[in-house]
């Protein structure tokens, strides 16, 4: 799992409406699509979880770097996957030296310093891995550790993070109900083409006319591929194809190597691909 520190880490957060708000370099760039910046604060001064759904490259973890830098406290990150336990999350006993001692988890370490705990592609877990979250999730806001009889009551700054991307792959897996109706929802979707375009610029460096003419392909292969593929041109992909033209790359073999080939492996779902590109830049 990763760790970031904020620009104040450890500064207490204050009380409802009075939440500082640093800016400046210190706080990762995020361009807000409507109010999700506010929603994540009140869900933040209100002690609620949040679950942000959308689709893969659409800026979730960049929102939730910008609102913990915002915020002023620090971020630990887990990207969840089907081996994932709950003592991976929790903490675990470790041996050595002929004794055992304890090791936290990033779960409980987060409850302990008051950190956003982000658990990126929740649904990858194992079911029985995420019901450790619900006594935090819920209003009782505590961790029982069962393996050292400890019960921490999380403080006012810790929040619990959580996304997923609701492509029709994860239909199946879905979140137990019971998980997820312990969550306030944000839905994120790709930007609208205006912030994409400014994404673009800052991000990847990009021309005004290159980055409409990214922007332009992005909605034209989003139109075609919505049924054919699992995944579509993201931002994420854009801002990669961006920089390789920033860095001399011809236009479109740059959009080949970071949008197409990366979109499939199936011949003619590239060539199909391939056409729109050669059609729109
Ligand atoms: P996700 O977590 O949804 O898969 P990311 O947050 O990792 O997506 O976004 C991928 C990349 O796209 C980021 O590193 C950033 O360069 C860019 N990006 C996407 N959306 C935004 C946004 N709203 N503001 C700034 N950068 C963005």
């Amino acid at each position: 799992y990763a760790e970031h520190t904020g620009p104040s880490a450890g500064a207490p957060a204050g009380a409802p409406g009075t939440v500082a708000i640093p800016s400046g370099p210190c706080v990762p760039y995020y361009a807000a699509q409507a109010g999700e910046c506010a929603l994540f604060e009140h869900c933040f001064t209100q002690q609620l979880p949040l679950l942000i759904k959308g689709p893969t490259g659409c800026g979730k973890t960049r929102f939730v770097e910008h609102m913990a830098a915002r915020l002023a406290r620090p971020l630990i990150t887990v990207s969840c996957h089907d081996d994932l336990s709950a003592a991976d999350l929790v903490g675990r006993h470790l041996i050595g030296h002929g004794n055992t001692v304890w090791a936290d988890g990033p779960l409980t370490r987060a409850v302990r310093e008051g950190a956003i705990l982000y658990l990126d592609e929740v649904v990858e877990a194992r079911k029985d891995t995420t019901v450790v979250l619900h006594p935090l999730a819920d209003d009782r806001r505590v961790l029982p550790i069962e393996r050292t009889g400890e019960l921490i009551a999380a403080p006012r700054e810790f929040m619990l993070v959580i996304s997923y991307n609701p492509g029709y792959q994860n239909l199946l897996k879905g979140l137990k109900p019971s998980t997820r109706q312990r969550f306030t929802a944000l839905t994120l979707d790709y930007p609208e083409p205006a912030v994409e375009r400014a994404i673009l610029e800052r991000e990847g460096r990009a021309t005004p006319e290159i980055a409409a003419r990214l922007v332009q392909l992005a909605q034209a292969l989003r139109r075609l591929t919505d049924h054919d593929l699992e995944e579509t041109a993201s931002t994420r992909l854009l801002v990669m194809a961006a920089r390789l033209v920033a860095s001399g790359l011809p236009l479109r073999e740059a959009c080949r190597a970071a949008v197409v080939d990366a979109l499939s492996d199936d011949h003619d779902t590239l060539r199909a691909l391939d056409e729109v590109v050669r059609a729109v830049v």
